[in-house]
């Protein structure tokens, strides 16, 4: 049922990199919701596999002394779901958590592994970009951090090279400080669903709290990566909150998404629902932040 050739238990980060060079071709699996599916579908059938379950390094959500929150690659959507810190600072983040599959996926899933897989519609990346965080990615002897943003190439397809793994994630303080945000996931179904696609936004309000000081607004299932809208976040920062720049906001983030036309979806039917889950979540972030929208908060 599961073909494959050997599997390697790494023990340490070291370990993993120094087994990724003597087995080139092996695959990293860590809850292996994805790696064991291709497995069994013959995609991947007679590969090598290098687990980094057990490696105690990539497990952890701390914080550091410059207020950097650092998220081990290893940790399930579950514990992210419940963990205080990220309760406490980036409560988006388990919110995202909670829509993956049901609670057995949640269980064995890593957020790790939903940024590595590459896929546009995976949950967590949409929010950790609308979050900003920097990848630490480490190879034999060295590690080198590279931001979300330059982190997804094309459909698929990382900036991870050959012999490097995912290591830490991580948000810097001035990316989450002072901000809110609001996730939310289109899908056909409540439990076990992909997105049909979905919108992360976090938002800082001036002090008055009546104008945009800064946003950053990222998407999933709305290109072939996952998406920033720059030009919409353009549009509306430094701007007074009105339900007109809402509307400028959703409508210019919606002209430059590229979702394609897929048996979940038509490219115009999410072009739609685009526009109207920008607009729910920069309100709802907004209403986070304690910001008035014409007169109601
Ligand atoms: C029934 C079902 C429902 C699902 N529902 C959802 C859903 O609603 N939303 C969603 O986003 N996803 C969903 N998924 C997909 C999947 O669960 C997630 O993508 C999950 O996060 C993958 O994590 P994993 O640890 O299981 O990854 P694995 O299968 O172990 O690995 C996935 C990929 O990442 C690589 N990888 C993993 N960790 C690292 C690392 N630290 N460094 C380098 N490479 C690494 C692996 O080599 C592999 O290519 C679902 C899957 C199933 C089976």
């Amino acid at each position: 049922m599961f073909n494959f050739e050997a599997i390697y238990e790494a023990a340490s980060v070291n370990h993993a990199v120094e087994l990724l060079k003597e087995h080139p071709n092996a695959i990293i699996i860590a809850g292996g919701s994805d790696v064991l599916i291709k497995i069994r579908e013959g995609r991947l059938s007679e590969c090598e596999l290098i687990s980094i379950q057990t490696i105690n390094e990539l497990r952890g959500i701390t914080i550091k002394e410059d207020a950097t929150l650092c998220i081990g690659p290893i940790e399930s959507f579950s514990h992210i779901a419940e963990n205080t810190l990220i309760k406490q600072y980036i409560s988006v983040l388990g919110d995202a958590a909670l829509t993956v599959g049901g609670p057995q996926i949640r269980n064995i899933g890593t957020i790790g592994g939903n940024i590595c897989n590459g896929a546009t519609s995976a949950d967590t990346a949409s929010t950790l970009l609308a979050w900003d965080v920097v990848l630490e990615l480490t190879g034999l002897g060295y590690v080198r951090y590279v931001p979300i943003s330059e982190f997804y190439i094309h459909a698929g397809k990382t900036n991870i090279k050959n012999g490097e793994i995912l290591t830490s994630i991580l948000i810097h303080k001035n990316s989450y400080e002072n901000y809110k945000g609001f996730y939310y996931k289109y899908s056909a179904r409540n439990a076990m669903d992909i997105s049909v696609c979905n919108c992360s936004v976090n938002v800082r309000l001036s002090s008055d709290k009546k104008a945009v000081e800064d946003v950053r607004a990222a998407y999933g299932a709305a290109g072939p990566v996952p998406l920033r809208a720059y030009k919409a976040e353009n549009a509306i920062r430094g701007k007074k909150i009105t339900l007109e720049l809402i509307d400028e906001f959703a409508d210019t983030a919606a002209k430059n998404l590229e979702p394609r036309s897929s048996y979940r979806a038509s490219r115009e039917f999410r072009i739609h629902i685009l526009k109207e889950l920008s607009k729910k979540c920069l309100k709802e972030s907004i209403c986070r932040c304690g910001g008035i929208i014409n007169g109601t908060v």
